[in-house]
């Protein structure tokens, strides 16, 4: 199996956001009530059942996360231990057997490792993307959930998102819900991806950067803005940020609400964030690891737009979030005690 590119044929300044082969992921199984030994493997194909429940029943979830390469050429995890504990709990929601929260930092840094030459430079702003996947699979024809499944991992290059300096985007509040109130929305499972294509592709059709989904009861309530969390900072700095069992729990957004408060003297508020209400923001923002954050530049209403400091330039609140938070994630600026694991 040989990959098409190597890492020195990229132009990191570059690469933008698709998957690239770098010829070597992490595969682990489980079958009999027991995890197997993980290996690498170089192979990106993957054999499994045809009636294995991930491709029927969408028994799978996964997760997102990065590595950094810093200034003394050291590698960074950004609180993989988070990323560990959210997948455990995924699985739990859809009924997969949890791969132990250990021995997936363990896998993460040794297929990070393995991959090391794919990891961008310092200071181009690009990453390693990592993305962890569990899926039921196994000959199960009736519905019900598998007794074997497959842990893997893939790493890619990524670019940074933005690349000339933050750049806000267009979003449109959209008709369609992407989980029910006690369904799966704080899982990170496929499904609800699958479900929120609908919007995607309408908001996108009609020029905006990504669809912005409310509460799915009442129709009131912001929940996620595309697959990224919503925060809106008010005119005396508090950080708000909206609270549902339906939102997926975001690391960034975790992790920025600490930074806000501990940090940049802010005072940080979750609970309701009702459209109504959304004029009481002088600035707003979508985080993810993905784009860290996105300055959402407004939101439109039917036919109501609301702008959010500007269509066209970051805010300065918005602006000192990410880079207080990208500075710590590539190692200039000191991290909160246990957010960085070495490589
Ligand atoms: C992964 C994800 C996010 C962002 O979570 P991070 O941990 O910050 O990357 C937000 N919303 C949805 C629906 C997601 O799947």
């Amino acid at each position: 199996m040989t990959t098409q590119v190597t890492p020195d044929q990229l132009d990191w300044d570059n690469i933008g956001f698709r998957y690239i082969d770098t010829g070597q992921s992490y595969r682990a199984y489980y079958k009999n009530g027991k995890w197997g030994e993980g290996e690498i493997v170089t192979d990106k194909m993957i054999t499994i059942s045809e009636a294995s429940p991930a491709i029927h029943y969408g028994q799978q979830c996964f997760e997102g996360m990065k590595a950094y390469r810093t200034k003394d050429g050291s590698i960074n995890l950004f609180r993989p231990d988070q990323n560990a504990k959210r997948m455990v709990q995924s699985a739990r929601k859809i009924h997969l057997p949890p791969f132990p929260e250990d021995s997936f930092i363990e896998a993460v840094k040794e297929i990070v490792h393995a991959n090391e030459a794919w990891i961008p430079p310092y200071g181009s702003g690009a990453t390693l993307y990592i993305r962890p996947y569990l899926i039921g699979i196994g000959d199960i024809l009736g519905v019900k959930p598998a007794d074997e499944a497959l842990f893997g991992i893939y790493v890619t290059p990524v670019g940074a998102y933005f690349k000339g300096g933050l750049q806000p985007a267009r979003f449109m509040i959209s008709k369609y819900d992407r989980a029910a109130p006690k369904g799966t929305g704080a899982a990170k499972v496929g499904g609800n991806y699958a479900a929120s294509f609908d919007a995607e592709v309408e908001a996108k059709a009609n020029g905006f950067a990504d669809a912005i989904f409310l509460d799915p009861a009442t129709h009131t309530k912001i929940e996620e803005v595309g697959s990224a969390n919503f925060f809106g900072i008010r005119e005396d700095n508090t950080f708000v940020t909206p609270q549902s069992p339906s939102i997926l729990p975001s690391i960034t957004k975790y992790s920025l609400i600490y930074i806000a408060e501990h940090r940049l003297g802010m005072k940080v508020e979750e609970g309701d964030v009702y459209v109504k209400d959304l004029d009481q923001f002088k600035e707003a923002g979508a985080m993810g690891t993905a784009a860290v954050i996105t300055p959402v530049g407004s939101i439109t209403n039917g036919d109501e737009k609301l702008i959010f400091h500007s269509e066209t330039e970051v805010g300065p609140v918005t602006q000192a979030l990410y880079d207080e938070l990208t500075g710590i994630q590539f190692g200039d600026k000191e991290a909160p005690e246990g957010w960085i694991q070495k490589v």
